[in-house]
């Protein structure tokens, strides 16, 4: 066991020698060394320098309520100690994995009564890759394996889930994506809507949807996915004429509706789950993060009783992973849904904490490097430009301002991430008014003294 109070260098020699880091400049990490980050609070998080920084970005936009709830510490250790681990295969169950299916169907819209347990996001869109074909499979419709995504779409780093996401930078790694999944373009309005006014872009960008499946071949087609809000392409809110547009198409053509929420849910967009606050039906949700406020891995796809009536009747599903159910995270999860739902977090963000967030986030525009200010719920971005009447891009390399702005942040104490030229924030969904207050002056400070750098 490493103590924490070994000097900051050691640690970040030790780091550097031995831990490959995810998304994570090699090079740079050499040179600088980690960040290390010992103990949080609430929406604080505490550095081996003893720093105090607020976390605008929830860890990975996952610790919906803060740091350091006692409850959810002492229900993993009961869990542990009554059923530390027992598998869901071969027609078995246990009673954490049966409550928190139970407790999900409840809070899921319309007939998502259904949950197949995961480890991750990423591999919840996996198995959503395996689950649609398999249900086509079973419908007799075997030639349907086709599932469209968008570029600049986020839904995991393994194999299947990279190839569904839209990051080029990703699939230029390995070859990807795999056969059969393709993509159209992202409904960002501010760096590709052109002289289109907003309202005609998003149903000229839902309309590709329609000219995709028809390039493909409708009988080809089997699902469409989308996160409600792109969040890691850089919290990109799409048009209100874009989801009802692509709703009319999935429907048209009998295709499932895949809900990325593993950002939206649980209350990050002011409702349990982002298509609710967007008018969305899905057919299966992804999800993950939320569930379990970032406390311990899990994730899940909770599908319609159609798509589960579909896979019960066909041959077995051979698919599932050693931790699907997990009682563990099956109890933290359970916890988290009750401090969510009894503490009242999620109304309190629809009504309060979100609308004060709002208009703080959006009085940003004001500032001179600062264009469209964007934001839904508890999830928001900034873009940064050189002139907002054209809404340019700078002209170096995208997010070399991104990334100044990144540092001035970090220097600063706050943690608010950039995407290019995008600045993005996710902050606990417990985030106090005075807290937003404070986020709001480290982000202001952050964004004048990169602005100085660059003039
Ligand atoms: N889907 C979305 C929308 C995400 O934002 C993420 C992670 O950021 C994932 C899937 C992947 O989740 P995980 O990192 O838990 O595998």
């Amino acid at each position: 066991m490493i103590e924490n109070h070994l000097p900051t260098a050691e640690l970040q020699a030790l780091d550097a020698a031995h831990h490959m880091h995810p998304f994570t400049d090699g090079d740079a990490l050499n040179k600088k060394g980690a960040r290390i980050i010992t103990r949080a609070k609430g929406v604080w998080l505490t550095d081996s320098e003893g720093n105090e920084i607020l976390d605008g970005m929830a860890g990975l936009w996952c610790m919906n309520i803060g740091y350091g709830r006692e409850e959810l510490a002492e229900v993993a250790a009961r869990q542990m100690r009554q059923l530390p681990f027992y598998n869901t295969f071969f027609q078995t169950s246990h009673i954490p994995a049966i409550a928190l299916a139970k407790k999900l169907a409840e809070l899921a819209p319309g007939n998502l009564n259904h949950v197949f347990f995961n480890g991750s996001g990423s591999d919840s869109n996996d198995t959503n890759i395996r689950m649609v074909r398999h249900y086509w499979n079973v419908k007799e419709q075997p030639e349907r394996t086709v599932i469209i995504s968008r570029w600049n779409g986020y839904h995991g780093s393994t194999i299947g889930a990279a190839s569904l996401g839209g990051m080029k930078g990703m699939h230029k790694q390995g070859g990807l994506p795999i056969p059969d999944i393709v993509h159209i373009d992202q409904p960002d309005w501010w760096s590709e809507g052109g002289d289109m006014t907003p309202e005609e872009f998003g149903l000229a960008r839902a309309q590709e949807l329609e000219a995709k499946i028809l390039e493909v071949g409708p009988e080809k087609v089997a699902a469409f996915i989308g996160e409600p809000i792109q969040g890691a392409g850089g919290v990109i809110v799409a048009p209100e004429t874009y989801w009802p547009e692509i709703q009319r198409i999935v429907k048209k053509y009998g295709i499932l509706l895949i809900a990325d929420e593993v950002i939206c849910g649980f209350g990050r967009t002011g409702n349990w789950f982002g298509c609710q606050t967007l008018g969305i039906e899905p057919d299966i949700m992804t999800v993950a993060k939320g569930l379990t406020s970032g406390y311990i891995p899990m994730g899940a796809s909770i599908v319609s009783d159609e798509v589960a009536k579909v896979i019960n009747a066909g041959d077995e599903f051979a698919h599932g992973y050693t931790y699907s159910g997990h009682p563990v995270a099956a109890a933290v999860a359970l916890e988290n849904l009750r401090i969510l739902e009894e503490d009242g977090v999620i109304d309190r963000v629809r009504s309060e904490i979100a609308p004060y967030l709002k208009a703080k986030w959006e009085s940003l525009s004001d500032h001179p490097m600062v264009g469209e200010a964007k934001i839904v719920g508890m999830m928001g971005s900034i873009a940064l430009t050189p002139n907002k009447a054209k809404r340019a891009a700078f002209a170096a390399k995208s997010g070399t301002i991104g990334l100044i702005t990144r540092e001035r942040c970090f220097a600063n104490n706050l943690v608010m991430r950039h995407v290019g030229d995008r600045m993005i924030i996710s902050p606990p969904l417990t985030i106090t008014k005075a807290e937003i207050d404070e986020l709001m002056v480290r982000a202001r400070k952050s964004l004048d003294e990169a602005y100085e750098k660059i003039k």
